[in-house]
This record gives structure tokens, C-alpha cells and sequence, in this order.
């Protein structure tokens, strides 16, 4: 096909390792872990989900600045005052961010303060976003569109590639169909699909991808077991307080196990 070309095994044999210093990588071979809240919150939650992600090694934490919220009036996000102080916090704890980025005004503003860029599952074809990341130096995580196919995801991660930023990982996060039981259907399908056409990484979000807590345990082990060259969560330390999709939210406890049965599956896989 020729809907996208850089991006496949056939242009590229070898796997695209993201290197984000330190000695931190997202990479096949490896298992990256990736947790933290939906949205940042405060300078006190951020402090409390650094320690715990300290506590239990995990190298890089998930968090949104900038929230795409379906009603105007939920929390939005403390945009880049808050990505200021996160990154404060974090890079002195030895601690990496991932964060989503939702419009193009917003990349020169964060640049300096991300070490991965989120393309969120809202975003995934806003071509003018992909076009200009295409240009940065700092590695992007692209999320599969909401009602995305497979080939979609990867002819989206073709235009920041050709654009010339290699850095690129994929992110499978669930896609709406008729299933009403859960928030998204998590499609495993993509994760080996996608393993087989494509040199980049590929991560799992479990959160997103099935919306309930007491169910992303399992999901983001099955997630491993597809082939996922990591895994990335929602944690909290109240998730019934935190501020969006709560619902989905592990509780610090919840995470320490998560984190560390995902190692232990990973090394059986
Ligand atoms: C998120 O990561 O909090 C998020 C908004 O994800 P998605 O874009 O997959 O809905
Ligand atoms: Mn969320």
C-alpha cells in the first residue's frame, strides 16, 4: 500500500529505539512503564505521584496540562504554569513526561518542558498538528484516532516521519464501537498488527482502553502478552477525587502491583 511507506518494516528493518536519557528508553526488548494522573492537579499531587513512581521505578510519568474534555465546563487542565512546575519536580527527581500537546500554538511553549509529546485520540488527524511535530526534535506518542482504523494510526505517524522526526511511538487506547458495557473496546488486535507493519514502538493504555478500574489490571497484562513495548496508566493517590476519569484511575496501591506484574509478565513473554 502506499498510504504509508516510511513508517512500515519494509523502508525501515530495524526497531525504532526513543531514547529519552538517562538511561530510559522506550523500545522493543524493553518494557517501558509509564503512570500518573489523567490531569495535573497541584504541586501536592504531583510531589505525591513522583514519590510514588520513585518508589516503585517507574521512570516516566503521564499527566495532561492540557485536557480535551467533551464538555466545556469539566476541569481543562492547568496549561503551562502547571507543565512549569511539573517539569521543576520531576526533572529533579530523575523523573520523564509525557504529556498531550493540542494545538500547534502550544509545541514551542511546552517544547523545553516535555520529553514525549501526546497526540491524543482527538488529534490523531488534525494534520496541521502532525505536520509541525514533524518538525521538532523531542519524540511524539501518537494515540489511535477514537473511531481510527489500524492503517489510519499509521499513516498519521507517516506524516510527522516524513516530516522528518523520527521519534515516534504508537499508542493503541481503545476505539468506540457498538459495545456499550465499557467506556472503549481496547483493541489487542493492533497491538501485533501493528508490531508486524511497523518499526516503531508500540505502548498500550489500558485506561482509555476499557474506561473501568478494577479492569485495567488485566487489560494492561493481556496488553503485554500481545506484544506491547510498553504500558501506560492512570494513577492517583484518591482517584474518587481526582479531577478526570476517575473511573479508570488506580489507586497507589493498585499501581505498585500493576507496575511490577507487568516486569514479571514481560520477562515470562
Ligand atoms: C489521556 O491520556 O488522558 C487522554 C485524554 O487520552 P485519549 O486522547 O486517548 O482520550
Ligand atoms: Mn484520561
Amino acid at each position: 500500500s502506499d498510504a504509508y511507506k516510511l513508517v512500515s518494516k519494509k523502508w525501515k528493518v530495524n526497531p525504532t529505539s526513543i531514547d529519552l536519557g538517562d538511561g530510559v528508553y522506550i523500545k522493543e526488548g524493553d518494557m517501558a512503564v509509564m503512570a500518573g494522573p489523567c490531569s495535573i492537579e497541584s504541586e501536592e499531587q504531583i510531589v505525591k505521584v513522583i514519590d510514588h513512581l520513585k518508589a516503585n521505578d517507574i521512570k516516566i510519568m503521564r499527566g495532561g496540562v492540557y485536557k480535551p474534555r467533551s464538555s466545556p465546563y469539566a476541569f481543562r487542565g492547568l496549561g503551562i504554569e502547571g507543565l512549569k512546575l511539573w517539569h521543576e519536580l520531576a526533572s529533579k527527581a530523575g523523573i520523564k513526561i509525557i504529556t498531550e500537546v493540542m494545538q500547534v500554538s502550544q509545541i514551542e511553549e511546552m517544547m523545553d518542558y516535555v520529553d514525549v509529546f501526546q497526540v491524543g485520540a482527538r488529534n490523531t488527524q488534525n494534520f496541521n498538528l502532525l505536520d509541525e511535530l514533524g518538525k521538532v526534535d523531542k519524540p511524539v506518542m501518537i494515540k489511535r484516532g477514537i473511531s481510527g482504523t489500524i492503517e489510519e494510526l499509521l499513516q498519521s505517524a507517516e506524516y510527522v516521519f516524513s516530516g522528518g522526526n523520527e521519534k515516534l511511538i504508537l499508542c493503541e487506547r481503545g476505539i468506540r464501537t457498538y459495545e456499550k458495557a465499557t467506556r472503549n473496546t481496547l483493541d489487542l488486535n493492533a497491538v501485533p498488527v501493528l508490531k508486524d507493519k511497523s518499526h516503531l514502538p508500540v505502548v498500550v493504555d489500558p485506561s482509555h482502553g476499557i474506561g473501568i478500574r478494577k479492569f485495567v489490571h488485566q487489560m494492561a497484562l493481556a496488553g503485554v502478552m500481545a506484544g506491547a513495548d510498553g504500558i501506560i496508566y492512570e494513577a492517583h493517590e484518591i482517584p474518587e477525587k481526582a479531577y478526570s476519569d476517575g473511573q479508570q484511575t488506580l489507586d497507589f496501591a493498585q499501581s505498585a502491583q500493576l507496575a511490577s506484574q507487568i516486569r514479571q509478565t514481560f520477562a515470562m513473554r
